[in-house]
């Protein structure tokens, strides 16, 4: 049987038919509902001429009819490109034009960031409006899916090794790269998900993840393909999640650490009434260990690390779970939970140093993390030179950089690119940030290399204060020189009222440098 993402749909329709698939704005609907949808929508995209291998854009939150459209575009054997709804009409305008998209849907709230770049869309030939209110002059969305026929759809001859989605990167290093992952790719990464995090039809999921990025694009296979239930916010801020999770039973969520950092924001101003459903929280993108410990502590709910990239479909490692941890101590289970963790089934994850040889597993030697795996793209859509430097000998190289101590455990210390080099030591960001988070004051914080004299470079902090907190910056480069050995504390704070961000929550540390560079000069 070829590993086609639609029959994940099929096995939730023929033994979930009737259960809530999908919670969004107060509509629900069945698995057989949604199914009828995602037909009528394939009926829809072959009428307007969409052939196997053609690409369809979506600029739009978690939405129903976002998630629809993954299995009606499926169906036709052509190609998602998910568009980050954050960004620029110009940017929109170069990956339009270079994934060579023919249908755009858009969501009524972003239309107007099309608009001006609608004439100059090469191969775009209708644009379709979801929540349309009747002035735009494109298609409605909601008309054209009901004048379409919601019976079996017959489908293409889909191959397993075919691409099914265009993931673009965010584009830090020039223009943004257009991630192939195939069928395949995504049905082996949530055969490998859907074990570690044991989903089952009894979760209730709230997507908090944006479905435009890899993390909330891969997760509703797996989510769908076991017949649970999935909640959509059009806005993930921290109120609606916690209603989500008090009204809707929600048993696990998947965020950037930002976001888990603003629900405990939340919690402890508001101690919001919620239901103990939640059974597991799962993050990646370097989760300072505090969050860990309050996340575990505060709210009770269970942590999960993971790291991944979209690349790699995106995970490749996942911390160890609390019932193969409950034989420890708690603190001991929170620094293992602090970790990245190690290699999922069907991953396999090295780290290299700069021989190419394996580090030392003593939690020490650092090198480049390397990953093999079912997940791991195809390529860079048009762009074969950087799809060479990316993945040699069958070997995705991550610019990420780790150690790996005696039980195999990965931890991620920093990206490449982002790794401090003070008097010639390697100072990792993260592990800065992390000390930083341990104090009382501090709400957000992020560390990046700023020239110096003597040492090169030093490891200078951005934060965010907490309401209602004071702290200087001497105070905190005393702290950092307590918690830390003295190399890697730092010399300098800027204190900000926020962080830039993108829009899965990560911090962006170029911009960050940009500033710092334009406040000196
Ligand atoms: P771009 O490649 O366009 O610059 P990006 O790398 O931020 O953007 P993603 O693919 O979303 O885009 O992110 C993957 C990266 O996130 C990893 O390479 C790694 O640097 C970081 N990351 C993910 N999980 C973890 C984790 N658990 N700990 C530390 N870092 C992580
Ligand atoms: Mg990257």
């Amino acid at each position: 049987v070829p590993l086609i993402l639609t029959q994940f749909l099929d096995r939730a329709v023929s033994l979930y038919g009737e259960k809530k698939a999908i919670i969004c704005d107060n509509r629900v609907f069945t698995y057989q509902e949604l199914n009828a949808r995602v037909n009528c929508l394939s009926d829809g995209l072959r009428d307007l001429g969409v052939k196997k291998g053609d690409r369809v854009a979506y600029l739009a939150p978690n939405t129903v009819e976002m998630l629809e459209g993954f299995y009606g575009v499926f169906q036709l054997g052509a190609i998602m490109v998910p568009l980050n709804i954050r960004l620029k009409p110009d940017d929109y305008l170069f990956i339009l034009n270079h994934s060579e998209s023919k249908i755009l849907f858009v969501d009524q709230e972003l239309y107007h960031l099309i608009s001006p770049i609608k004439d100059k869309l090469k191969h775009v030939e209708k644009i379709i409006v979801h929540y349309h209110d009747g002035n735009c002059g494109e298609i409605d969305y909601d008309k054209w899916l009901s004048s379409h026929s919601p019976s079996r759809f017959n489908r293409e001859d889909i191959n397993e090794q075919d691409v099914c989605s265009l993931l673009y990167t965010s584009g830090t290093t020039g223009n943004p790269k257009g991630v192939m992952l195939t069928h395949r790719n995504n049905y082996l990464h949530a055969l490998s998900s859907m074990h570690h995090l044991r989903v089952s039809d009894e979760d209730v999921l709230v997507h908090v993840l944006p479905m435009f990025h890899v993390n909330g694009w891969g997760s509703p296979f797996y989510y769908t393909a076991n017949g649970a239930t999935q909640v959509c916010l059009r806005k993930a801020s921290p109120e609606a999640i916690f209603n989500a999770i008090e009204t809707q039973g929600v048993t696990i969520m998947h965020m950037a650490p930002t976001v888990l950092n603003s629900l405990l924001q939340y919690y402890e101003k508001n101690v919001p009434e919620f239901s103990q459903n939640i059974r597991v929280v799962i993050a990646g993108s370097a989760p300072p260990p505090a969050f860990v410990t309050r996340v575990e502590k505060e709210l009770g709910w269970e942590f999960i690390q993971v790291y991944g990239m979209t690349e790699s479909s995106p995970l490749s490692l996942v911390s160890t779970i609390r019932s193969h941890l409950k034989d420890l101590p708690l603190n001991e289970q929170y620094r293992m939970k602090a970790k990245a963790g190690i290699q999922m089934i069907g991953s396999e994850v090295k780290v290299l140093n700069e021989l190419g040889t394996e580090v030392a597993h003593n939690g020490k030697e650092i090198g480049e993390v390397v990953v093999r795996s079912n997940g791991v793209m195809k390529g860079y859509w048009k762009n074969d030179e950087a799809t060479m430097q990316a993945i040699q000998a069958g070997w995705l190289h991550t610019g990420d950089m780790a150690n790996v101590d005696e039980f195999g455990n990965i931890e991620i210390v920093d990206r490449k690119k982002d790794v401090i080099i003070s008097g010639g030591e390697n100072i990792s960001s993260i592990e800065v940030e992390g000390a930083l988070y341990e104090h009382p004051s501090v709400l957000e914080a992020a560390v990046i290399a700023v020239p110096h004299e003597k040492w090169g470079e030093t490891p200078h902090a951005y934060v965010v204060v907490r309401e209602g907190k004071t702290v200087t910056e001497q105070e905190l480069i005393q702290f950092s020189r307590e918690k830390l050995a003295h190399f890697k504390a730092i010399t300098g704070v800027t204190f900000v009222n926020e962080l830039p961000k993108t829009a899965s929550g990560k911090i962006q540390k170029v911009q960050l440098r940009n500033e710092y560079w334009e406040s000196v000069g």
